[in-house]
């Protein structure tokens, strides 16, 4: 780290731990420190601040405390539900057809894969339009007799638009489908009201709440069939077996009480910074585009195209520079691949790989902002000056 402060625009990443959340774990590594499951005062001490915390996201997500979950990561909350699921209802013999975007976290969608390489179910994979979004007619028109389950994230980690989810939701109800939806983006941003949402399953990950990493949240309906894709104690209401991280959940809880407490004012201060930046960045750099939603997107959320870039060479120079921000293309086998959120947008696999992704958060302060304004136009330029094959349409 360079001794000028680094001005860190990946929230959509990760988040730091707020410290009234620290502040709230700390208690359960060395005071609070018995096995929930046992019968003596450490014990029922841990038990109590489980309970506590499944009570407080219960209030949050407006659902009874025996539908939540603890988990390990949103990955893990999102692999239960969808398998699960699957299971439970083919096991029923209701059936074996899936339905999903093409612009869903691996989490979701190599889930959906295994489901369908592996365990012969069937999926269709709804389009998206240019921002994204789905279409709620198109995801009723995919249904069949044998559909089981829906899954469709609430917003996207890559270019920050937000899903129709209530109105899906409405449709899969009216049908009696199970409706999944990965919330780990939406979730500092959005509400989160199971009901008004209309959704049977919900995902929710510590670390995009500034809680810590390694903690989640899975939200299941009463009475949705659902075989654990875990055996073990009776934890978890037989969902996720293990003895409870206790620090671990109080932070979530904790953490999702202040996301969710600070939602407006929040959504409010960072959606201008936000603003600011798409409005910037799309007024001074030649040949940049707005990737996602113009306007129905997550309030944190910038991302862009710029022709000509390579995604790595623009992050290598901004990190150098102090900032730090991230893109939607990943590099497995040294070739760079486009990522699948922006291709089944329509953008071109060229374009796709000048991805950039700037993520505002709680810390990012005016001054940030007008900071990476002025640095980011010289580092497009110096990128497209050192690609030979670029040459400038505008
Ligand atoms: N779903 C979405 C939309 C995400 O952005 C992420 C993380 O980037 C995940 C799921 C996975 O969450 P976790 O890192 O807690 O497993």
């Amino acid at each position: 780290m360079s001794s000028t402060k680094e001005i860190y625009l990946d929230h959509a990443a990760s988040t730091p731990t707020d410290p009234q959340v620290v502040e709230a774990m700390l208690p359960y590594f060395t005071e609070i420190y018995g096995n929930a499951s046992g019968l003596h005062k450490q014990a029922r001490a841990s038990a109590r601040a489980i309970d506590e915390a499944r009570h407080k996201v219960a209030d949050i997500l407006g659902c009874s405390p025996k539908e939540i979950v603890f988990t390990a990561c949103g990955s893990e909350s999102d692999n239960i539900a969808i398998r699960g699921v699957a299971w439970a209802q083919r096991q029923a013999g209701k059936g074996h057809h899936l339905i999903t975007t093409p612009v869903e976290h691996h989490a979701v969608d190599h889930t959906f894969n295994q489901l369908c390489d592996k365990f012969g179910f069937e999926q269709t994979v709804v389009p998206v339009d240019r921002y994204g979004v789905v279409n709620p007619a198109d995801i009723a028109a995919a249904i069949r007799p044998e559909t089981v389950l829906i899954s469709v994230m609430y917003a996207n980690n890559e270019v920050g638009s937000i899903q129709p989810i209530a109105e899906i939701g409405t449709l899969a109800r009216e049908r009696g489908i199970a409706f999944h939806t990965d919330a780990v983006q939406a979730a500092a941003y959005e509400p989160l009201n199971v009901d008004s949402l209309n959704v049977d399953l919900l995902a929710i990950s510590g670390h995009k709440i500034y809680a810590p990493k390694g903690i989640g949240i899975l939200y299941v309906r009463k009475n949705t069939p659902l075989l654990s894709p875990f055996t073990g104690g009776s934890h978890e209401n037989n969902r996720r077996p293990g003895t409870e991280n206790v620090p671990y959940i109080v932070g979530i809880a904790r953490a999702l009480e202040l996301v969710q407490g600070h939602r407006s004012t929040e959504n409010e201060r960072q959606g201008a910074l936000r603003d600011r930046l798409m409005s910037g960045i799309l007024q001074t750099i030649p040949g940049s585009e707005l990737t996602g939603h113009p306007t129905r997107r997550l309030a944190n959320h910038a991302s862009f195209v710029f022709a000509g870039c390579e995604a790595d060479a623009i992050l290598m120079r901004l990190d150098m520079a102090g900032i730090e921000a991230a893109s939607g293309s990943a590099c497995t086998t040294g070739m760079p691949e486009p990522s699948h959120v922006l291709t089944a947008m329509g953008i071109p696999h060229e374009l796709a790989l000048s991805a950039l992704r700037l993520t505002v958060g709680r810390q990012t302060t005016e001054a940030d902002i007008e900071t990476v304004l002025n640095i980011l136009p010289g580092v497009i330029e110096k990128v497209r000056q050192l690609n030979p094959a670029y040459e400038p349409a505008f």
